[in-house]
């Protein structure tokens, strides 16, 4: 059998776009070197805010408010088609950090993105200093229950799932992707291939002489399960953020280490985490800690992920480089370059995405 599109990489990236090409009518297989949605995705926080809009590339800002407007119903019809709930709340975020909230208010104003202000005296079980403010449309998602949705989508649309596949060759001739063959010898054959292989992508596109600039930055969360949670919003204090999931589970995020692919805890980010999260919220010390993981994003030097054809090749595509947005622009970019696969008029330019453009932009990271 020759596929129309094979993908690589099973995160959220991969498996969006792998839904939905497959909604489309084609024939997809997607494949893992190891479990389908193990990597940063299952890691992630799941809040669908651009977080610093003011400093972020306008061009993965319109990606991001595209993904913001297609969630809803993305979240029902996985709802729908698999019965698992990836719970979609509308939390709210509350920023605590003084230059943040400052720059977002100003942001918020010239936008005329809904905020409110003066909010201290609203939480009183939170340390929230005068300046706080509070974007009331700002949503989550559980990324873990998004991933099993997405899995049994791609299952019930038939697109064929090969987990624990490692590659050990890919055939190109005339510039043309032929084939992967796998280390037990199958050989997996497609008119076009699709790379979606998060932070790890440029190691994969050494097989074929390419680099896209993409690296893993590490990010560490702790969980902690509360009995009675009175958080109900995102706390957000520079890198720093709470998330209250609906069970009471809370999780205590993040950082940023430039450690390359080592990818586990550390008990000096734990206890900084734990700190913080004390300070903000004391009464979360009598709460008992029940998870930390780590996760490597994929970080690129501009800011915006990289999204449509490979240059010098004639049907070989990447979707990568998603850094902190992943789990919010997914949706969107899966759209955007499947619409260029089928030929149809998407919403934004890819070619503002693409790797041949790339050396026009400026603007900061
Ligand atoms: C701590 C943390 C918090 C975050 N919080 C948020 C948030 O709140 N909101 C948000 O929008 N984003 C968040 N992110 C970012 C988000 O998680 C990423 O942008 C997103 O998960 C990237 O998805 P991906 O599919 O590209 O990568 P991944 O999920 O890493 O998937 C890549 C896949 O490719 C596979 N792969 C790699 N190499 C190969 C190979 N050679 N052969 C086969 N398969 C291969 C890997 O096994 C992996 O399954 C967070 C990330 C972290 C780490």
């Amino acid at each position: 059998m020759k596929y129309d599109y094979i993908v690589i990489g099973g995160g959220i990236i991969g498996m969006t776009t792998a839904r939905e090409i497959a909604t489309r009518g084609a024939s997809v297989a997607i494949l893992d070197r190891q479990k389908f949605g193990n990597e940063a995705s299952r890691a992630a926080g799941g809040i669908l805010s651009s977080m610093r809009p003011w400093n972020e590339n306008s061009d993965s800002t319109f990606l991001s408010e595209k993904a913001k407007i297609l969630y809803p119903n993305f979240i029902l019809n996985l709802h729908e088609e698999t019965d698992i709930d990836a719970e979609l709340i509308k939390s709210g975020l509350i920023i605590i950090n003084k230059e943040h909230s400052e720059k977002t208010k100003k942001w918020s104003n010239k936008n005329k993105i809904t905020l409110i202000d003066k909010i201290n005296k609203n939480y009183p079980e939170i340390n929230i200093p005068d300046y706080s403010i509070l974007l009331p449309e700002i949503y989550q998602v559980r990324p873990p229950l998004l991933l099993n949705a997405l899995y049994k989508s791609l299952k019930i649309l038939s697109v064929d799932l090969f987990e624990n596949s490692r590659i050990s060759h890919i055939e190109v001739k005339n510039n043309k992707f032929e084939y992967v063959k796998l280390n037990n010898d199958k050989k997996l054959h497609a008119h076009n291939l699709i790379i979606t292989t998060g932070a790890w992508s440029d190691l994969f596109l050494k097989n074929i002489n390419t680099t896209v600039n993409i690296k893993p930055i590490r990010g560490q969360i702790v969980c902690v399960q509360t009995n009675n949670n009175t958080i109900d919003k995102i706390i957000l204090d520079g890198r720093h953020y709470l998330i209250p999931r609906l069970d009471g589970q809370i999780l205590i995020g993040s950082t940023m280490e430039d450690v390359g692919f080592i990818n586990n805890t550390t008990e000096i980010v734990k206890q900084e985490l734990l700190d913080w999260a004390y300070s903000v919220a004391p009464q979360l010390v009598d709460e008992k800690l029940i998870g930390h993981w780590a996760g490597l994003r994929p970080a690129i030097d501009d800011g915006k992920p990289v999204i449509g054809i490979i240059p010098n090749f004639k049907n070989i595509y990447i979707n990568a480089g998603h850094f902190r947005k992943g789990i919010l622009q997914a949706p969107a970019s899966a759209k955007l370059l499947t619409d260029h696969l089928f030929k149809k008029a998407s919403f934004i330019d890819i070619a503002k995405f693409t790797l041949e453009n790339r050396k026009n932009i400026t603007e900061p990271a």
